[in-house]
């Protein structure tokens, strides 16, 4: 069966576009590999409406919301692979089924690339965490602030408000005087001892060992990640990419189109500074647009 649209990735911002496209009585198709980027946190913040909840248990009330428009499919499964054709795209899935559609949505996510740092794995969404509205609440006590690249800064500088930070300056280079200026009217400690280890009983945190032996107590750790697009599908496509602060992302304009017609891509994938607000959001846009072009064309 042709749909009308088919969107890879079913989290926040792939839900968000396949409901605009539902609620216009189109046929849409949602695949989804059950990976969503914040499944390693038990709990989801500053989603309005939905505070505190689970990430797992706000998918599945979208979800459950979703299937209820007789117009929706949704698979579970890995869009393997994705083409253009003459009446517009095949997606490939990992159990071989050849889907069809009009129109494409990306919303597949990024995948974060970790320090490589003993104890820091396992506490990833817990007590090592990458945004301080997302989770800083929650932790209270002494924080850190692993510095892994120039974003780290900014990250030391919004930290304090959550509770007294110390900046663990890693590879980063050595600051300026007006950095050093502003961080010092934040109250942040600086300390230019690598890290070597996280310690305490995960995903508890105590603290952290310094190259030394020294150890510094914490309650929490802040930590900017690397990020990774996680589908090689919009490579494939043919879509453009540009450099964010934290990785590559898919270029898209103001109405969530790549530079490829008819693929529309949304959600963290295509965007920096993202959350789930941010994400669902886009996802709308992308919907939306999605929609449009099936009767006002691609121009
Ligand atoms: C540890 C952690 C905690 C976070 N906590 C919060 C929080 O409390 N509040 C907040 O607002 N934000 C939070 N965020 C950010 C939030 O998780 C993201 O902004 C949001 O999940 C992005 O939504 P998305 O739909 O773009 O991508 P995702 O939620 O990552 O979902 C992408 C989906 O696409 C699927 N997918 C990928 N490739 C394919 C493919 N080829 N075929 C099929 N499916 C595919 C994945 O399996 C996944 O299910 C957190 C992030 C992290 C890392």
């Amino acid at each position: 069966m042709m749909h009308d649209v088919i969107v890879v990735g079913g989290s926040f911002a792939g839900l968000a576009a396949a409901l605009q496209l539902a609620r216009a009585r189109r046929r849409v198709l949602v695949v989804d590999a059950g990976e969503p980027r914040n499944r390693f946190a038990a709990h989801s913040h500053g989603f309005l409406g939905h505070d505190g909840k689970s990430p797992a248990q706000i998918q599945s009330e979208a979800l459950e919301q979703l299937l209820r428009y007789p117009t929706v499919t949704w698979r579970q499964g890995l869009a393997m692979g994705a083409a253009r054709a003459d009446d517009g795209f095949r997606v490939t899935l990992d159990d071989g089924c050849e889907l069809g559609a009009r129109r494409l949505i990306l919303a597949t996510g990024v995948r974060d690339e970790l320090p490589a740092l003993p104890g820091l794995a396992e506490r990833w969404g817990q007590t090592v965490v990458h945004c301080p509205y997302c989770h800083g609440y929650e932790l209270e006590g002494p924080l850190g602030v692993l510095a892994s690249q120039p974003g780290s800064l900014h990250q030391a500088m919004l930290v304090p408000d959550w509770g007294p930070t110390t900046l663990f300056m890693q590879d980063l280079p050595a600051l300026d005087e007006a950095e050093s200026a502003r961080l010092a009217m934040r109250g942040v400690r600086i300390e230019r001892e690598r890290v070597t280890e996280l310690l305490g009983d995960a995903p508890h945190l105590e603290g952290v060992r310094l190259a030394s032996g020294r150890t510094v107590p914490l309650h929490g750790l802040f930590v900017a990640s690397r990020t990774v697009i996680a589908s090689p599908l919009a490579e494939q496509l043919g879509c453009a990419f540009e450099e964010g602060p934290q990785g590559a992302l898919i270029q898209v304009d103001s109405m969530n189109h790549t530079t490829i017609p008819g693929i529309f891509a949304a959600g963290d994938a295509a965007m920096h500074f993202s959350n789930a607000t941010r994400a669902a959001a886009s996802g709308v846009m992308a919907g939306v647009a999605a929609h449009r072009s099936l009767f006002m064309g691609l121009s």
